[in-house]
Formats: C-alpha cells, structure tokens, sequence
C-alpha cells in the first residue's frame, strides 16, 4: 500500500482543473442538419435581407392605408379587386387609391400597397369586383418588412457562439448549407483491471463485467465529446504505459481503475512514465482516488483524467469534475443542472473532512437517501438526485430542508 500523501479540497481541483483546460482549437465544417448543440467556430453575417422581400403576415387584402382612414362596419371603404396574390407568385399589378388585392401570408406586397387588412376585418360583395373594408389600417399594418428580421450584413452569429435550434434556423435563413464549428473533443476511454471484462462474454471466477467505460462514454457523448473506447488493460505499469500511448493522440484521456493506493493501483506510476501529475486525491466521498495529469504528446500534452474503478464513485466524479472540463474543452457553456428542495426523509451521518456527495431519492416531495456504497452502480441508477454534504458537516438531520441536485 502505498497511501495517499495529502488529499486536496474539492474547491482546489475545481481551481486546477479549470486552469489547465485548453479549449480545442480544431474546427470543421458541418451541414446545418448537424449543425446544433455545436459551438460556431467563426461569425457569420448575412448576404441578404430577411425577408427578401415585404410580405403579407396575414391573409387578406393589399390596401393603400390613406383609403381606409374612416372605415367602419356602417359605411365601409369600397375597394376594387385587381389580383389575387399567392405565395411565391409575385404580382405585377399595382395597387392605386381605390383598388386592392387578395394576399395570402408569407405572399410578396405588391406595388403601391403600404397595409394589409385581415380578411376578418372585409366583406365580399357577391358576384362583384368590390371589396368592402370596416376598420381603418394603419400604415405598415400586417406586413413583413424586407429585412425586418435580418438586414444584409447583420452579424447573425458570432465565434463561440452555442448553436442552439433557433440558431441553425437564422443560419438556414440567410441561405448557409453549411457552418464553420469547433471540432468535438475525441475522449480515449479506457478501463483498468485484471478482472474487468467485456459485457456480452461469459464471467470467469473473480471476474466482473466493466460499467465504467459504458457510463464515461455516455457522460461524455452528452456533454460534446466524443468517446473512443479501447479494450480493458491489464494491471501492470508496462500495460498501462502502452495503454497510454495507444490514447495519445485523443484530445482527453480518460482511464478508470488503478488510481487508488493499493499494490496493483499503478496508474500512478504510468503517468510518471508519461507525463505530470497534477493532483491525485480529493476530498470528497464517494471519488477519492481522483487523479488529474497531463500526458506528454507530440503536440503539447494531453488532459488525463484517472477516475476510481468504483462505479459510482467514477460517475459521481465524472458528473463533478470531468463534465465542467469537458464541455470548457469543447467550448460549450457550463451545464446548469436543475434542482429541487425537499426536506431529508431520513438522518444521514457523512464522513467529516470530505465533501459528501449523496445521492437521493425522490418520492412524494421527500428526498431519501439512495447511497449504498461505492461499487454499487444502484446507488445512482436508483437515485433521481444528490445533495453535498460540505467537509465540515457530519451529519444531516432527518427533516431538514436539503437541495437536490437532478441527475
Ligand atoms: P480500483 O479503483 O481499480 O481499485 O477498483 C475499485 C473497485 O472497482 C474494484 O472492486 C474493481 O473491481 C471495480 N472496478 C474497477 N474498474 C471497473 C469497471 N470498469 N467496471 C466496474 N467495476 C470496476
Ligand atoms: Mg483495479
């Protein structure tokens, strides 16, 4: 055994995490269809005005508004009707003072109209070219202005920019097919561990079937990376070392297992092989044997992160430490997740000087504790939330308020 020297604080990780992250450089061109939930790589500005051209913004009549100033239900303004006007079907006729047309939404304007009245607002004179109109119309009324929305030279988007839904919209709306973003952080995952094998083979005695590889890869698929896992390596440093080197080119490295201070916990002596060490133990329960190391690359280095081979305590530190960095490596804008207040269904006695992270239940607006231990994947696929539990606290009484982190 070899113990760990000193533990840091969660809030010093956070501080040295955030420090030697930096955001990827790489960028790619990518269709607008896969396009959101990136982050733009460059500003775009528009070509054209949006609309194109004025348009109807309801169905109606073209009017000139001068005609209409004292119309009401009891003595409409009488207008003649020279077109009909459908989308995509420009008119040539133009409107004098006295005439009108029919306009379908999203229809060009045709010359000489300055409002569009709703067809709810007219009467039809049968079997006649008049239109009656029984409110006045305001100049500007119901019409879409040609570059209204967006004018020519408008910067829509800027660099760094989050490539939400609507934003691939106004990249559709200018006429883009395709947009400059910041490539997706590509993740080598990997797993440690004599006795972890792939799910889908048969156990053989000792062994166990790996969770974290299929936990990490999905954290990581969600929060913009890309995950690229690697078979399982054995526990010696001359396998970890070339498991190291087969991940070198990732943009991230993320092993789990090893990195706790038993004999066979090597992972350790890998990174003095390959790279710094930047800090190995934190604070907090469950996710102790946390490592964090840069690993020399022919570019640079590359970020590593050493998770505990515990399931838990690897997803809780992933959710923790590796999705803020994670998502600053992409350039994505911190994940704020959703929390709820609940009072504590039952009393919880937490390990004093490490920041406890308890997962929870939610039942009937009551938080209870869904904790079993460490390697118990249940005790977050059976919990909705957690609530921390700071260093200096060691115990939470049943019934007292407590906020509830959402998964
Ligand atoms: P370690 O951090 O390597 O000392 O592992 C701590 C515990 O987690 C041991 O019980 C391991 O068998 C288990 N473990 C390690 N890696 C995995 C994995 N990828 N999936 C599931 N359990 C694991
Ligand atoms: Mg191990």
């Amino acid at each position: 055994m070899r113990p760990f020297a000193s533990t840091i604080s969660l809030e010093e990780a956070r501080r040295r995490l955030r420090e030697a992250v930096r955001p990827i450089e790489r960028t790619e061109r990518v269709r607008i269809e896969e396009a959101a939930n990136r982050v733009a790589a460059a500003d775009i500005t528009s070509p054209i005005d949006v609309p194109p051209f004025s348009r109807s913004a309801m169905d109606g009549y073209a009017v000139v508004a001068a005609d209409t100033v004292s119309a009401s239900r009891s003595t409409p303004a009488r207008l003649r009707l020279l077109d009909r006007i459908y989308t995509g079907q420009p008119s040539s006729a133009t409107i004098e003072p006295g005439t009108c047309a029919e306009i379908a939404t999203g229809a060009p304007l045709p010359a000489g109209a300055d409002a569009v009245v709703m067809v709810e607002e007219t009467g039809r004179n049968d079997g006649t070219d008049r239109i009656d109109v029984f409110a006045p119309a305001t100049a500007g009324q119901h019409i879409g202005r040609r570059g209204g929305d967006i004018s020519a030279g408008d910067r829509i988007i800027a660099a760094g920019d989050f490539l939400s839904p609507a934003r691939t919209g106004a990249i559709a709306a200018i006429g883009r097919r395709d947009v400059e973003v910041f490539a997706m952080p590509r993740v080598a995952v990997l797993s440690t561990g004599n006795e972890v094998i792939e799910p889908g083979s048969t156990l053989a005695p000792g062994q166990i079937f790996d969770v974290n590889r299929f936990t990490l890869g999905a954290v990581i698929g969600e929060h913009g990376g890309v995950a690229e896992p690697h078979r399982a390596a054995q526990d010696t440093v001359h396998a970890l070392i070339a498991a190291l080197d087969a991940c070198a080119t990732a943009d991230l490295i993320v092993f789990s297992g090893g990195s706790s201070v038993g004999e066979r916990d090597l992972v350790v002596d890998a990174i003095a092989a390959r790279g710094e060490m930047v800090f190995h133990g934190i604070a907090v329960r469950p996710g102790k044997p946390t490592a964090f190391a840069t690993i020399r690359a022919s570019n640079g280095s590359t970020p590593f992160f050493g998770m505990p081979g515990n399931p838990t305590s690897c997803l809780s530190n992933a959710y923790i430490l590796l999705v803020p960095f994670l998502r600053a490596l992409a350039r994505l804008p911190p994940h704020k997740p959703h929390t709820v207040s609940a009072p504590l269904g039952r009393r919880i006695a937490s390990a004093f000087n490490r920041h406890q992270f308890y997962t929870v239940r939610l039942q009937d607006g009551v938080a209870f504790p869904a904790f079993k231990g460490s390697g118990d994947i249940t005790s977050l696929s059976q919990a909705d939330g957690y609530i921390e539990i700071p260093a200096d606290q060691s115990v939470v009484e049943e019934g007292a308020s407590v906020t509830v982190t959402l998964f």
